[in-house]
């Protein structure tokens, strides 16, 4: 191993996001130092690289990349759970919904992420890869999959007969609609991939009220359309944070009793059946390998919206 690694950190809004070689890391105790196979491109990098997102965002400078796959190379000498060999994912959050406090021990926010070589990660918030699951795969569920299955099993309650709008097909837009239709429910969306029925907005769907919106945008306006666009008694799920305000026409919102239910990550449970779905093939998630030195054009594609299921790269890929 070489006596510094390469990674992209984050300091500051006039610094962006920085190329740097930094020394490798030595596990402690209960941390685990693992190579990057995989680590997943997501919106809430390039949210930090803005400025938008400084919400849990303590420690600078910070190595971004938050879904993390990777085999571990080297253990601390309390670790019980692995082994160097293992293939492990870095889970993000292990409590749901998150506790504050919690983030100190959580990746890109508390500790340094993946977009590096080699980085450690806590026992208790490793999880073992399944079989028959690629690196990219398991990288991408830990945010991406596990987020939108969080959004619309768990908060949006979705059952066969649900019909479902999402708002962003992005990597976690698109897990949600193979997601909602691995439950028999029917996706509405604005893209083609996945969706059983596709419009650029909800004018496209004359007359059709959802049991569930789940707006992976968030951009206010996003949010209003969602809420109505519900039915009653129905459920608008908000994940996008690509803006902090969004104001709502209240009279059917409050007439038609519809619920606006934020939600954040998964539980290290939700991660699991995740990776179970996609073992049994149940879900197969869009991805779109770059190289690893692309990373600050990859995060300038995702800002732009010009990308299609979920990018990600390679650390140890020369
Ligand atoms: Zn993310």
């Amino acid at each position: 191993m070489a006596s510094t690694i390469k990674a992209y950190q984050f300091t500051n809004l006039s610094r962006g996001l920085e190329y740097v070689e930094i020394p490798v890391p030595v596990p402690q105790n209960n941390q685990i130092l693992v190579e990057i196979k995989a680590t997943g491109l997501c919106h809430t990098d390039c949210n930090i690289i803005s400025g938008k997102d400084v919400t849990f965002f303590w420690k600078r400078p910070i190595t971004l990349g938050h879904e993390i796959a990777s085999q571990i190379v080297a253990i601390g000498s309390s670790v019980t759970k692995f082994k160097a060999g293992d293939w492990v994912v870095s889970i993000i959050d292990t409590e749901h919904p998150i506790p504050f406090g919690d983030v100190t021990t959580s990746t890109r926010l508390g500790y340094n992420g993946g977009f590096v070589e080699y980085v450690f990660l806590y026992e208790s918030k490793a999880l073992c890869i399944l079989e028959g699951v690629t690196f990219a795969q398991a990288a991408v569920t830990t945010d991406a999959i596990a987020t939108a299955y969080h959004a619309v099993v768990v908060n949006g309650q979705n059952s066969a007969s649900s019909k479902i709008a999402i708002i962003g097909l992005g990597g976690l837009g698109l897990s949600t609609a193979q997601i909602a239709s691995r439950y028999g429910a029917k996706a509405y969306g604005t893209a083609q991939a996945g969706v059983y029925a596709c419009a650029k907005s909800f004018k496209g769907f004359p007359g059709i009220r959802f049991d569930v919106v789940v707006d992976f945008a968030g951009a206010g306006s996003t949010t209003a359309e969602a809420a109505k666009a519900a039915k009653a008694d129905g459920r608008v799920v908000l994940v996008g944070l690509s803006q902090k305000v969004a104001t709502l026409d209240t009279y059917e919102f409050v007439v038609l009793g519809v619920t606006l239910k934020g939600a954040a990550g998964s539980s290290i449970k939700e991660v699991q059946k995740c990776l179970q779905m996609i073992a049994d093939k149940e879900i197969d998630p869009l991805l779109e390998e770059i190289p690893f030195d692309h990373i600050r054009e990859g995060l300038d594609r995702l800002a732009r919206g010009d990308v299609i299921g979920r990018l990600y790269a390679n650390p140890t890929k020369s």
